[in-house]
């Protein structure tokens, strides 16, 4: 019955959207690029708790690099060093996804050599006067993929 319940979690993944299991953009924990990576924002980093955090440019719909944690192995707070210079170094890619992308599409880019397990999700904003633009609605990663494959199974028991 276990299995069956996991099936049916898999068997969901062709129908659900990263939209529906995103980590909505006013949830998540980012930087400014323009952060300073002294003692107080690296105590802010640390308690956070995540392993890879988007920095913005401007404004928080404008995400233009991802930090991770082992980036700041060899920063000391006594330094002062700006963010920009650690993302720079690094410069890891910023993976970005669709909002209505579906959760199996989504799991076969996050299998694929080289890319992030974790995604920016963006849809396109059409609203308003001006042109389309593309907005960050928020973050997944394959944690979410996964628990949406175990839930039917936590939750049914
Ligand atoms: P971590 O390795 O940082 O714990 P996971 O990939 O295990 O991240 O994801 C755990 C949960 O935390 C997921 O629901 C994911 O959407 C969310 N998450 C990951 N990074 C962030 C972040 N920087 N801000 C807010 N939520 C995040």
């Amino acid at each position: 019955r276990e299995e069956m319940n996991i099936i049916q979690g898999a068997l969901e993944l062709r129908t659900k959207t990263v939209e529906d299991v995103m980590t909505k953009v006013e949830d998540c924990f980012m930087l400014p690029n323009d952060a300073i990576l002294d003692f107080n924002t690296m105590s802010s980093i640390m308690e956070s708790g995540y392993t890879r955090i988007p920095v913005f440019e401007n404004d928080r719909f404008n995400i233009v690099d991802i930090l991770y944690i082992k980036d700041l192995a060899f920063v000391d707070p006594d330094d002062c060093t700006p963010l920009g210079t650690i993302t720079r170094f690094y410069s890891h890619p910023v993976h970005f996804v669709f909002s209505d992308t579906k959760l199996d599409t989504v799991l076969e880019e996050f299998k694929k050599e080289g890319k992030s397990h974790l995604a920016i999700v963006q849809k396109v904003n059409s609203e308003g006067e001006g042109d389309p633009f593309y907005e960050v609605m928020g973050l997944v990663t394959l944690e979410d993929v996964i628990e949406e494959i175990i839930k039917s199974e936590i939750l049914d028991e």
